[in-house]
């Protein structure tokens, strides 16, 4: 049953924000912006009768349906604004005032171009537009028709988003590494890891010396994988240390690890769903 997954998000933000104060706030949005995800992602399924939805091999522009999205945009605007941050409220309201052919430039530019998140670019109209696409994108990722996987891809398969977070999952005695796409969170494997050798996603580079990986002992599944050559960095959630994990909501959780990243001059590789 695909909507478990929504629920599963939400129950480790709120125990994540149990055990990491300074991070409550933002789990707590998020865990209202997935409940309201969840609606959109549960209308869609009964719009597309179940899964009997025409399958796509990849989603682009051309595959928005704008009538669905022009019809839920305003309610999921109005939500957003009752639970939302001052700033990101006021993005809400203001969007929720534009034409509905301007938010179809935005859904249709944000899915041609390619989704591209800068961290703290400070665009909470984005960020908002993102949270709506993003059940619609990963409906039809769950429904899609499946190519063969390149794992060299620096983006995702599907939406040709870039990644928001890597992945370890248990493989044989060692781990399998993948990333997970920034909007419609297919997870796509990505290299092979030899005797711990790791590439980076957003360059290629595989030179030992030029790849840093930092843990924090206060996260100790999750690590910040750093890369000297193009300044880029992604975290990591490694599921054989800590099964119960969840990687995009640790990601959101992990806030102090960015700011080691920061402090060494490091980008995120892509921006999470709440810009950070
Ligand atoms: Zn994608
Ligand atoms: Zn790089």
């Amino acid at each position: 049953m695909k909507l478990s997954k929504f629920d599963q998000r939400i129950r480790r933000a709120d125990e994540l924000a149990a055990v990491h104060p300074f991070a409550a706030e933002i789990l707590q949005f998020y865990k209202r912006l997935a409940s309201l995800q969840k609606v959109l992602y549960t209308s869609l399924q009964e719009a597309n009768g179940n899964g009997s939805a025409k399958k796509f091999s990849r989603l682009a522009g051309e595959h928005l349906d704008f009538e669905f999205l022009t019809a839920n945009f305003p309610e999921f605007l109005s939500a957003v604004e009752a639970i939302a941050p001052g700033p990101i409220a006021q993005s809400a309201q203001g969007l929720r005032t534009q034409s509905a052919s301007r938010w179809n430039d935005r859904f249709s530019t944000f899915l041609f171009s390619g989704p591209d998140l800068e961290a703290n670019a400070g665009d909470p109209e984005s960020l908002l537009v993102i949270a709506f696409l993003q059940p619609y994108a990963e409906f039809f990722a769950d429904h899609r028709e499946h190519n063969e996987s390149d794992e060299t891809a620096r983006v995702c398969p599907f939406c040709q988003g870039k990644p928001v977070v890597g992945v370890l999952r248990p493989e044989g005695d060692g781990a399998k590494r993948s990333l997970i796409c920034s909007l419609c969170l297919t997870e796509w494997k990505y290299g092979r890891i030899r005797c711990g050798r790791i590439r980076c996603p957003a360059c290629g580079e595989e030179a030992v010396e030029k790849l840093a990986v930092y843990t924090a002992s206060q996260f100790p599944h999750v690590r910040v994988e750093a890369c000297d050559t193009c300044r880029r960095y992604i975290k990591t959630v490694d599921l054989t240390k800590n099964g119960l994990a969840v990687p995009i909501v640790d990601e959101l959780a992990t806030l102090p690890l960015n700011l080691w990243a920061q402090e060494h001059d490091y980008v995120k590789l892509q921006a999470n769903l709440l810009g950070i």
